[in-house]
């Protein structure tokens, strides 16, 4: 009952083989919805919104405008 498909890896490795980071953020260029990542991990991250995939922001700071945000 030995499973070698889940070495045990320290949270260093874990860390270089993510492929979703924290920090990242995703926008919806129609609507201005934002979706950041607060969870780092190892997986295939597609984010769609208003039926179109959303649009990779690699810095979510810069961003200023956010269309239809109430006062
Ligand atoms: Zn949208």
């Amino acid at each position: 009952m030995v499973s070698d498909e889940y070495p045990e890896w320290t949270s260093e490795e874990w860390t270089a083989a993510w492929t979703i980071h924290v920090g990242k953020a995703y926008r919806c260029q129609k609507c201005g919805t934002l979706v950041m990542v607060t969870k780092g991990g190892v997986g295939r991250l597609e984010p769609v919104c208003c039926g179109q995939p959303m649009q990779l922001i690699e810095k979510p700071d810069t961003i200023s405008d956010t269309p239809g945000e109430p006062e």
